[in-house]
């Protein structure tokens, strides 16, 4: 299993969209714009499609920045 992430266009932060899955069923989502996501990084909505999604599912990808 992953988490579907996209990234931030303000912070350029990579983002949980709140959906799970795995490679599989993440390779054959169609790509239709998607519901809105509350941004954690900038406090913002975004939406997003599947090409700007990535399936993260290391666990490995870190912010690029990171604030306190
Ligand atoms: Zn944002």
């Amino acid at each position: 299993m992953g988490a579907i992430m996209i990234r931030c266009p303000k912070t350029d932060e990579l983002i949980p969209v709140g959906i799970d899955t795995d490679q599989d069923s993440f390779a054959v989502l169609p790509d239709v714009v998607a519901a809105p996501v509350q941004c954690p990084a900038c406090g913002g909505t975004h939406t997003w499609s599947k090409r700007d999604a990535i399936l993260e599912t290391t666990m490995r990808i870190r912010p690029i920045k990171r604030r306190l």
